[in-house]
């Protein structure tokens, strides 16, 4: 554990979930030309496996095979797909521990929150098992005499699913669960980061019983390459992506080729608002789950905090004890609290924010410097001012920017600057400016009184920049799913 102190790394334990090839139409397969890329732990920099390099004649061949899966799955009855995803729900949940430990060898983060991750992942499986069986069509009072309109609700056909490393199993749960459940075969493309959370939780797919062809994962570390087959193969029905802004747009404009389906799960720049009727210890606990959960590396963390004048100083007094406090090292480590950063950018990322605050007037509370590796300890920053890029881009590792407000039409309009709108949180214990607050932010998702909002009951997804279409909840079968007209003529 390092508190500004480094301590050996524990030797990591085998792992019986540890998987090296791609999964495609039912085998465990190598590159065509066999090529392999290595997965490194971010805690201790060591070489964990070298896992299968694909590359577009691959990844064709997995389309192929999910294209030729299609007709026999969709045609499955719903309770059938609920079973198979019941199934891999109940082997995902069994094999929890593992799948926690490998998630944490991979990405760094802390081992309470890759199994609190597998929960979470798992729940998307759970609760798609569940609407497999929900996904009704309606019946139209007709325009004319002689005609009966219905609409049906059918499997898109192959989804794409391009997910990030910062949650490696259930941002792939949260796409294929739906997936699945309405009939549509998956191409799961996990990043290079984290490739072997995704290859554990296909094998445990297979062990399901999902036929051949159904799920499908293929890793590589040619993203451009890869991605460029997925958006503009017309067997692939529908791209879904988590992941940088960037990166969509470029999925985006790659999609427009064949105007494929696409859903997008951006980036964010949440704002965190204390006003001055605020219960402050409550605001202090939820800063400091959102911000410093999985060492900053969510979208949906704190990235700017906006505090009232008149209790800033006891807000930046108590959450700074509570970052001080914070346990850095090998998330391996059951007593640390915050992992590394996932690789040598996020650092550099997190180190030029820093750098360019402090060159126009921030100042350092807590925290402030680079430790041994990838690690960094977490940090409390206050001045901050719009113009800083903390404030208007991502830091995406564990420093809390502070700002002091006055106002509640002026805090909005700083919240609400921004080009974009993911997740957004305020205190307040008035009832009235609590509606009016969480009614005037531009975000796809407003905490109220809340730090942690993500859950597999609700809906998750940004607005403008941060995305397109919305993850989990009774909306999310939609995404995966193409509406219907019938329209019955000459009925006497
Ligand atoms: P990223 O660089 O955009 O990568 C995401 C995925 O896209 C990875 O699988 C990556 O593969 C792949 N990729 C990269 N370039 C590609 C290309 N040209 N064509 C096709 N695929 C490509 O993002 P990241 O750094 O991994 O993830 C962090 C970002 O994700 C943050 O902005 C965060 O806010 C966002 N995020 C959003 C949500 C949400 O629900 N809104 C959730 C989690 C994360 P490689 O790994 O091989 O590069």
């Amino acid at each position: 554990m390092m508190n500004s102190t480094h301590t050996t790394p524990k030797p990591q334990a085998t792992n019986s979930l540890i998987r090296t090839q791609s999964y495609v139409n039912g085998m465990w397969v190598d590159a065509a030309n066999g090529e392999t890329f290595d997965v490194i732990d971010p805690a201790t920099g060591n070489i964990i496996a070298s896992v299968v390099d694909m590359g577009n004649a691959d990844v064709r061949t997995a389309i192929d095979a999910a294209h030729a899966a299609w007709p026999a799955y969709r045609d499955l009855t719903a309770k059938e797909r609920s079973t198979l995803l019941r199934k891999w729900f109940t082997l995902i949940v069994e094999h929890k521990e593992e799948l926690a430990r490998l998630m944490t060898m991979e990405c760094g983060k802390v081992l309470s929150e890759s199994r609190g991750e597998v929960d979470y992942g798992a729940s998307f499986v759970e609760w798609f098992a569940e609407e497999a069986k929900r996904t009704y069509g309606d019946v139209i009072p007709a325009n004319t005499k002689d005609k009966r309109l219905v609409v049906i609700k059918q499997s898109i056909g192959v989804v794409a699913a391009i997910t990030p490393w910062n949650f490696p199993l259930a941002m792939i749960t949260r796409k294929v669960g739906p997936a699945l459940a309405a009939g549509s075969p998956v191409i799961v493309k996990p990043p290079s980061e984290t490739p072997l959370t995704a290859l554990a939780i296909s094998y445990l797919a297979e062990k399901a019983g999902f036929p051949p062809g159904v799920y499908n994962t293929v890793t590589t570390s040619k993203n451009a390459e890869v991605g460029l087959e997925l958006c503009e193969n017309n067997k692939v029905r529908k791209l879904s992506f988590t992941g940088s802004t960037a990166i969509g747009k470029l999925l985006m404009s790659q999609c427009a080729s064949n105007l494929k389906k696409i859903s997008l799960e951006l980036g964010g720049n949440a704002p965190f608002i204390v006003f001055e009727d605020a219960d402050i210890d409550a605001a202090v606990k939820g800063a400091m789950a959102s911000k410093f959960r999985n060492n900053g590396q969510t979208c949906v963390c704190v990235n700017r905090m906006y505090v009232h004048d008149r209790v800033y100083d006891e807000f930046v007094g108590k959450l700074s004890v509570a970052v001080a406090a914070l346990r850095v090292g090998n998330g391996m480590d059951d007593d640390v609290q915050m992992g590394p950063l996932i690789n040598e950018k996020g650092l550099t990322k997190v180190k030029h924010h820093l750098a360019d605050a402090l060159s126009k007037g921030a100042k350092i509370i807590v925290g402030g410097n680079a430790l041994e590796g990838l690690f960094f300890q977490p940090t409390v920053l206050t001045n901050i001012t719009p113009d800083m890029v903390i404030a208007r881009e991502e830091v995406f590792g564990p420093v809390a920017p502070i700002a002091r407000f006055t106002d509640e039409k002026e805090v909005i309009q700083l919240a609400n600057d921004t080009p974009y709108g993911l997740a957004s949180y305020f205190y307040s214990k008035d009832i009235s400016r609590c509606w009016r607050v969480a009614e005037a932010l531009e975000y796809g998702m407003v905490g109220i009184n809340e730090g942690m909002i993500s859950t597999e009951v609700a809906p998750f997804g940004g607005i403008k920049e941060s995305g397109i279409g919305r993850e989990g909840s009774k909306y999310g079968m939609d995404y995966f799913m193409e509406m219907k007209h019938l329209c019955f003529g000459g009925i006497n």
